[in-house]
């Protein structure tokens, strides 16, 4: 009755594995904002570092993973993966359901498995201080953690709803020295537009990205950092699908379905590509489900175009699955889901139908959370539990097809720093958040960026 699958710190695996190299269709290259050209790698020589760069635009199937970073890998990885024996009891499941859980790191996410190597790679050309955003603070917490490891400063802008709602996420990252600025803020141009036109804006992470950007373009010393959506971050969570596939073997299973998350596409990328690569290798037909919140469904209701990753048009128009840069998703509690656009990488896999996507609305991810932490014991992050109200889906079908099927997801987070939202929910104050059709096409109306064809 074995419920814990793990690897000893040897198997951490030596590479990070890049789908563009299997991809039938490549990404499509982003494009200049002004020219509408598409950018070379040059372009993004303000913001991130050159080594980083060539990641994103890299064809190479396999990426070593540098020692230095193996080495603070093994701090927490690798990452145990439950066979869970609990939950499959109390849904009286026909489906054999696996999880990997990621947060047993530092800042009790995946997110470090990128913000490390990212950090690695900023140090290594000397740069001394990265701005980034952040929506629950995960994020910000991960990259606090990093870069105090390779001594860089760390500026944070925080979405600000999550700011008052999370103050211990703020503390977190000043305990690991990084200063911390509520967004909007009147410190860049961007904030201080967003304010004059409202005053009492929650903040996006589309705009909270705007700040952080502008202020790395302003100073040659300071680089930027993203914590999803890019094609690199993405690359880097493969290290999870990697040990993944290993604890499967283990187990003696392939999974039928991997579920994961999705906000931007990278705890999503990180847990599914390395089983994505059985199909396009072998022919394999494992089913990969991004789960999304029905307050920002841009895999299922978004459109496949070009648009900006932030909300007052800095960056370089991406090819995206998007709800329109200007998009302000309702205040839900998954902070991390709350952003308007897709990965390119994961938004070309769903375009070519290669993988799956389905919303959850938040009361039903809740209520599917709470049924895990207490057959499970793990408080998830409520972002992973729009990952385990799918899972309860599929559980459902294969009860009514009769089929006996093996079930993974990504239990990317804890929630231990998400009480208030576990607290609302309790309460009854969380309520259901679904958008009219009218709400997505005045988002979409305003966009003014090519189609893809
Ligand atoms: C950031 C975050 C997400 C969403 O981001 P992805 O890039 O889609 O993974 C989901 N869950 C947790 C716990 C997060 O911290």
């Amino acid at each position: 009755m074995t419920r814990k699958i793990t690897l000893s710190e040897k198997e951490i695996p030596e590479n990070w594995y890049n789908i563009a190299a299997d991809m039938p269709n490549k990404p499509l290259p982003p494009l200049h904002p002004g020219t509408k050209e598409p950018i070379g790698p040059e372009a993004l020589a303000p913001l991130f570092p050159m080594e980083l760069i060539k990641q994103e635009v890299s064809a190479e199937k396999w990426i070593e993973i540098p020692d230095e970073v193996r080495d603070i890998y093994s701090i927490w990885r690798p990452t145990p993966l439950y066979r869970a024996r609990g939950l499959e009891k109390v849904l009286d499941s026909p489906a054999k359901i696996f999880y990997k859980y990621e947060g047993s790191s530092p800042s009790g996410s995946h997110k470090p498995n990128t913000a490390v190597a990212q950090a690695f790679y900023n140090k290594e050309e000397g740069v001394k201080r990265i701005t980034t955003e952040t929506g629950a603070g995960q994020w910000g917490s991960a990259l606090s953690f990093a870069c105090n490891l390779f001594n860089i400063e760390c500026e944070v802008y925080m979405v600000k709803l999550s700011f008052h709602h999370k103050p211990y996420r703020k503390v977190m990252m000043n305990t690991w020295g990084a200063s911390v600025i509520p967004s909007p803020s009147d410190q860049t141009e961007a904030g201080r537009k967003i304010l004059a036109a409202d005053p009492d804006s929650p903040g996006s992470l589309g705009i909270a990205i705007s700040e952080a950007i502008e202020r790395a373009a302003m100073d040659e010393h300071t680089k930027y950092s993203l914590g999803s959506v890019l094609n690199h971050v993405l690359l880097h969570q493969t290290i999870v699908g990697q040990e993944a596939v290993l604890q499967m073997e283990k187990a003696g299973e392939l999974p039928d379905v991997v579920i994961a998350p999705f906000g931007g596409g990278s705890n999503f990328a990180g847990l599914s590509f390395p089983f994505l690569r059985y199909n396009l290798e072998e022919g394999k037909q494992i089913r990969c489900v991004a789960s999304e919140p029905a307050s920002c469904p841009k895999l299922t209701r978004g459109v496949f175009r070009y648009d900006f990753g932030d909300t007052v048009g800095m960056t370089p128009l991406l090819p995206m699955y998007t709800l329109g840069h200007n998009f302000i998703p309702a205040p839900i509690h998954a902070g991390g889901l709350r952003y308007h656009g897709a990965g390119v990488m994961v938004s070309q896999l769903l375009k070519d139908q290669l993988i799956e996507a389905q919303a959850h609305d938040q009361l039903e991810a809740f209520a599917a959370g709470v049924t895990f932490a207490k057959a499970e014991g793990i408080i998830p992050a409520p972002e992973a539990n729009h990952a385990i109200a799918s899972v309860f889906a599929e559980v459902e079908r294969c009860k009514a097809e009769g089929s006996r099927e093996t079930i993974l997801f990504n239990l990317c987070g804890h929630g231990n720093f998400d009480m208030k939202a576990y607290e609302d929910y309790f309460a009854g104050k969380l309520v259901r958040h679904e958008l009219s059709d009218s709400e997505i096409s005045n988002s979409l109306a305003e966009l003014q960026t090519p189609e893809i064809a």
